[in-house]
C-alpha cells in the first residue's frame, strides 16, 4: 500500500482543544498590535461563494454598495457609526463610533449558533474593518455582563491591539473570570465605571459618560458621548424598572440632565419595540414565583440563564422567606454568583447555600435547585435532569420545575421537549407563557417612548434586534416626533455618516461575514465547511473505498460502499450494486487511457457522478467521499 494514496479528502472538523496560533499574544507589553501589523485569523476574507448562508448575502442586498476592507476615508467632521454586528440579528453586538481616524467600541458581544451551523460554538464579529487600525482605538466600552456583549472580548481583543476596556464592576468581573479560561491572551487593561459616579471620561475627541439603566442583569449602562458635533445616546439593552430586586431604578434623572443638553442622535434598544404597554417590573414577577413558592409542597427546580442575576436574587429571597436551602448546579451558576456575591450584588444569607448531594438528604419541601438550562441547552443541567443522566437529581412526582427566563429564537422544539419530558416524569412546570415569571428585561413600546421624550433626539438608529423590531421602533420614533429623514435602520456594515443636520448610510460598506468560532479555533472554519456540515445533517453522506492495484491498472474486488444517515432499506442493496458499478467504470475509464492516472481528478469525477447518480435515484444529495487505496 502506498500511504501516499490514502488520502481522504473531505475537511475535518478541527480537533479540540486548539488554538488559532495568530491570536497567542501572551506577552501585554509587547502586543504586536501596537507596532507590527496586525494578524488576522483564517477567516477573514473568507471567500463568499454562490451557497454561503443566505443572511451573509444580505451584504450583496443593496447593488452599487462597495465592499472596503478598512474604511478610514477621512471625511473631516464627519461622525461615522459603523454597526459591525448584531443588527437584524439577536446577539453579538458591536459597534464602533469615529471622528477623524479615533475609534471607540460599544460592546463586543458573541452569539449563540442555531440549527442551521452545525457544529459552531459561537458566531463573533467581523473585525475585519478595524484591522491595522490598533493605534486609532481608543478603548472599548462594554455596557453589561451578557454574552450579546463582552462574549467575543476573549476571541478578538488581542486582534483589536488590546485597548483598554471602560465597564462597571461587575462586568469586569465577569470579563475578568471569563477570560482566566483564556490563558494564552493578552491581560486587560480594564477601567471601572461606577454607575452613580458622574465622573467623565475624555478620550481623543470623546467625552464620555454612563448613566444606569435597569435590565435584568445589574449594573448595567448606557452612554452618553459627547462629540465634536453633538452627544451620542446609546441605551444598553434597557427597561425602567421603578421597583426593581436588587437593583436600583434606573437613573432617570441623570438621563433627564443628558436630554436637556440636547440629544444630537439616539441609539437605542429594539428588542421589545414591538410590545405595546410597558414591560414588567421585577417585583411582579417576584409576587408570581412567590404564589408558585407558597403552592408548592415539593422540590422546586428553578432554571434560568446564569446571567440573570437579579432573579437568582429573587428565588434566594423566596427561598429564605418560605424555609428552604438553595443548591447551585451548573458552573456558570455557580460563578457568576460567587462573582455578584463578593460585589455584593447579590445577598445570600449565611447557610442558604448547599450542594446538590446536600439537597438529596434534605425533605424535598425544604429545598430549592437553581441551574441552567432553561433554553434547553443539550449539556446543561435541567436537560441532563430530564433525561436521567444527572449524577444527583432525578424528577419526582410533585416537583415544580420553572422556567424563568424568555425563550431565544431557535430554541423553542429543544424547550418543548424539556417540558414534555419533565411533566411525564410527573413534574409540575410552569414557564413565561403560563404565568409571569420572566419579565423581559427589554423597554417595550412605552417605556421606549419615555426615552424618547427624556432624550429628545435629532437622529434615531434603531439597535439590537431583527429587522422587524428595528422598524417597529423606527416607526415609534415617528410617532415620538422624530423625522422620518431622520432616522435609518442600517445593517451589519453599513457606514452611518452624520453631520450637525444630516444623517446618511454611505456607499461603502466593511465586511460583515460570519466569524465562527469553533472549539478554540477563531475564523477557520469556513462557509465551506459549515455547508458541508448542513449537507451530511440533511441528506447523508457515503463512503467509496476502493482498492486499486496500480501495476494491473484496475479495480480490485468490489469497492466498498459505506452510507450514514442516507439510504436503509431494500432498495438500498440494488442502489449500492449500481453505484459499485459506476465507481468501477469510472476508474477503469481512466486507466485505459495511457498515461499516469491523476488520482485527485478521478475522484473529483467520482463525487459528481456519484452525487447526480444517488440525486437521480433517491432525490438526494448526499456528500460522497472517495478513498482510493493503491496496492
Ligand atoms: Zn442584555
Ligand atoms: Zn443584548
Amino acid at each position: 500500500m502506498n500511504p501516499s494514496n490514502f488520502s481522504f479528502s473531505p475537511p475535518t472538523p478541527p480537533s479540540y482543544p486548539r488554538r488559532n496560533p495568530h491570536t497567542q499574544r501572551p506577552n501585554r507589553n509587547n502586543p504586536p498590535g501596537k507596532n507590527a501589523p496586525m494578524v488576522q485569523p483564517h477567516g477573514f476574507n473568507a471567500p463568499r461563494t454562490p451557497n454561503s448562508g443566505a443572511r451573509q448575502q444580505n451584504l450583496h442586498r443593496q447593488k452599487g454598495r462597495s465592499i472596503v476592507q478598512n474604511y478610514s476615508r477621512d471625511f473631516r467632521d464627519v461622525l461615522k457609526i459603523v454597526p459591525l454586528s448584531g443588527f437584524e440579528e439577536v446577539g453579538r453586538n458591536m459597534m464602533y463610533l469615529e471622528w477623524n481616524r479615533n475609534i471607540i467600541i460599544i460592546d463586543i458581544g458573541l452569539r449563540f449558533p442555531e440549527e442551521d451551523t452545525p457544529g459552531i460554538d459561537f458566531i463573533i464579529p467581523n473585525i475585519t474593518a478595524l484591522r491595522g487600525r490598533e493605534k486609532d482605538i481608543l478603548g472599548i466600552f462594554i455596557t453589561h455582563g451578557h454574552m450579546d456583549h463582552m462574549g467575543a472580548v476573549p476571541y478578538l481583543i488581542a486582534q483589536l491591539g488590546n485597548p483598554p476596556i471602560f465597564t462597571t464592576p461587575l462586568t469586569q468581573a465577569m470579563i475578568l473570570r471569563r477570560q482566566d479560561d483564556f490563558p494564552h491572551t493578552p491581560k486587560l487593561e480594564v477601567h471601572t465605571i461606577r454607575k452613580d459616579e458622574r465622573k467623565p471620561i475624555h478620550l481623543g475627541p470623546f467625552t464620555i459618560e454612563a448613566f444606569h439603566v435597569n435590565h435584568n442583569i445589574p449594573d448595567s449602562i448606557g452612554l452618553s458621548i459627547a462629540t465634536p458635533i453633538g452627544t451620542v445616546v446609546h441605551s444598553c439593552d434597557f427597561k425602567f424598572d421603578f421597583n426593581p430586586i436588587g437593583d436600583t431604578p434606573a437613573d432617570i434623572g441623570r438621563m433627564a440632565e443628558i436630554g436637556s443638553r440636547g440629544v444630537l442622535a439616539l441609539l437605542s434598544d429594539s428588542t421589545g419595540a414591538e410590545h405595546p404597554g410597558h414591560s414588567l417590573s421585577e417585583s411582579v414577577i417576584m409576587a408570581n414565583l412567590e404564589e408558585i413558592f407558597k403552592k408548592s409542597d415539593g422540590r422546586i427546580i428553578a432554571a434560568t440563564f446564569s446571567s440573570l442575576i437579579g432573579r437568582i436574587q429573587q428565588i434566594i429571597i423566596l427561598a429564605e422567606k418560605y424555609g428552604r436551602k438553595v443548591a447551585l448546579d451548573g458552573f456558570s451558576m455557580k460563578t457568576n454568583v460567587e462573582i455578584a456575591q463578593n460585589l455584593n450584588y447579590i445577598k445570600v444569607p449565611k447557610g442558604m447555600l448547599i450542594s446538590t448531594q446536600e439537597a438529596q438528604k434534605l425533605p424535598p419541601q425544604k429545598v430549592v435547585v437553581m441551574c441552567t438550562g432553561a433554553q434547553g441547552e443539550e449539556s446543561a443541567v435541567l436537560m441532563r435532569v430530564a433525561n436521567r443522566e444527572h449524577r444527583f437529581l432525578t424528577v419526582k412526582k410533585n416537583d415544580t420545575v420553572i422556567f424563568s427566563s424568555s425563550i431565544v429564537p431557535g430554541n423553542e422544539r429543544q424547550v418543548q421537549y424539556l417540558k414534555d419530558s419533565l411533566m411525564r416524569q410527573g413534574a409540575n412546570v410552569y414557564h413565561y407563557k403560563m404565568m409571569d415569571v420572566h419579565a423581559s428585561g427589554h423597554a417595550f413600546q412605552e417605556d421606549l417612548k419615555l426615552l424618547f421624550n427624556i432624550m429628545k433626539p435629532k437622529f434615531f438608529i434603531p439597535i439590537h434586534g431583527q429587522f422587524s423590531m428595528l422598524k417597529a421602533h423606527a416607526n415609534l420614533a415617528e410617532a415620538s416626533g422624530v423625522k422620518p429623514e431622520n432616522i435609518v435602520i442600517p445593517s451589519n456594515g453599513n457606514i452611518i455618516e452624520i453631520t450637525k443636520d444630516k444623517i446618511g448610510i454611505s456607499k461603502n460598506e466593511v465586511p460583515a461575514q460570519y466569524v465562527f468560532v469553533d472549539g478554540l479555533g477563531i475564523g477557520d472554519v469556513k462557509d465551506v465547511v459549515i455547508r458541508d456540515r448542513q449537507l451530511m445533517a440533511k441528506d447523508g453522506m457515503v463512503i467509496v473505498i476502493t482498492i486499486v492495484d496500480t501495476k494491473a491498472r484496475m479495480v480490485r474486488g468490489e469497492p466498498d460502499i459505506i452510507t450514514r444517515g442516507f439510504v436503509y432499506s431494500r432498495e438500498s442493496e440494488a442502489i449500492v450494486k449500481e453505484a459499485q458499478k459506476r465507481v468501477k467504470s469510472i476508474i477503469d475509464a481512466h486507466h485505459n487511457q495511457n498515461v499516469p492516472v491523476n488520482w485527485s481528478y478521478v475522484k473529483e469525477n467520482l463525487r459528481e457522478k456519484l452525487g447526480e447518480f444517488f440525486n437521480q435515484k433517491t432525490q438526494r444529495r448526499p456528500m460522497v467521499i472517495p478513498i482510493i487505496i493503491e496496492i
